[in-house]
């Protein structure tokens, strides 16, 4: 690792960049932007704001998730050749959900050494001050765009948990009603939650309450604007409880154990859940699919 004086040691710097405040950038990652042969950038034309409020020179090249594989093989030559490479992505730390974890691991398997620069990142940022648990987390990330694959993922998740960790993941406003709800389907309306809403910047927001609260208070606004993150309060789901069984497991105790027909079990459990009764019967055709 470099001090302050001495030149730039030859090796990849993945460097953290703000979240929203361009003051959030550490002196030692200003020194090593100037002082790179070259940035790897996720966006150059982003990046370029960046460097021009901190009047840095270095060139830049565009490193994204759609020619991450290629442009690594090429700035790993230069990595072989002695040089120094900063990669930054649009905002945060790099390979978070961002390009990054490529060039790393190909660096890595080529010998060459791999520096952090910490600073921001919106997963820790949003986990310090939401209040819940931070000893244990975990971090998701985006969840699947789409509904189904979104669900099931969340039924994952609940079912995989053997301790109550707090939740962290990314999401598009656009989707983060529709998010709420499956949270509420999983773990119930009393789930704690916290919305995490552009942080760092001049409308940072807070919500914090039960996952029904927040959905509702989203909800009644026009509109949803900015970067979200949301956290959850999550808990192990309790093997039997009617939130807790899998749909199955809850479809043959309603109708072993009741006698009641599953038309009517199916009624009786989108009740329990909260949810239309079509979209539970997607949720059953996907949890059959999955036991077979
Ligand atoms: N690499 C970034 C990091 O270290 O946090 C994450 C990049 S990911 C493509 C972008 C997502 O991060 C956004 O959709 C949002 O979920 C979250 N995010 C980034 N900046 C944020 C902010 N200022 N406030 C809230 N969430 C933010």
């Amino acid at each position: 690792m470099n001090t302050t004086d001495e030149p730039l040691a030859p090796g990849l710097y993945l460097v953290a960049t703000p979240i929203g405040n361009l003051e959030d950038i550490t002196l030692r990652a200003l020194r090593v932007l100037r002082s790179a042969d070259r940035i790897a950038c996720e966006d150059t034309r982003q990046t370029r704001k960046l460097l021009d409020r901190y009047q840095i020179t270095t060139p830049t090249i565009s490193s994204h998730e759609h020619n991450e594989a290629k442009r690594s093989r090429q700035l790993v030559e230069e990595l072989k050749n002695g040089a120094r490479i900063a990669v930054v992505s649009d905002a945060g730390t790099p390979g978070i959900s961002d390009p990054g974890m490529v060039l790393a691991a190909a660096a890595i398997a080529n010998g060459i050494p791999v520096y952090p620069v910490p600073g921001a990142s919106a997963v820790l940022s949003a986990l310090v001050a939401s209040g819940l648990n931070t000893e244990q987390f975990s971090f998701v990330g985006f969840l699947p765009p789409k509904a189904g694959a979104r669900r099931t993922a969340l039924e994952e998740l609940a079912a995989g948990l053997s301790r109550p960790p707090t939740l962290v993941l990314y999401e598009a406003t656009h989707r983060i009603v529709e998010t709420l709800t499956d949270i509420e389907a999983v773990w119930g309306p009393a789930c704690r939650v916290v919305l995490a809403r552009e942080l760092t910047k001049l409308h940072e927001e807070f919500l914090r309450g039960t996952v029904r609260e927040v959905r509702d208070q989203l909800a009644a606004r026009e509109s949803i604007r900015g970067e979200i993150v949301l956290l959850i309060d999550a808990h192990p789901l309790s093997a039997g409880s009617a939130r807790g069984a899998t749909l199955l497991e809850r479809l043959a105790e309603l109708e072993k154990a009741e006698g009641i027909a599953e038309k009517d079990a199916l009624k009786r459990i989108a009740r329990e859940r909260g949810v239309s009764k079509s979209e539970l019967w997607r949720e059953l055709q996907r949890e059959r699919a999955r036991s077979k």
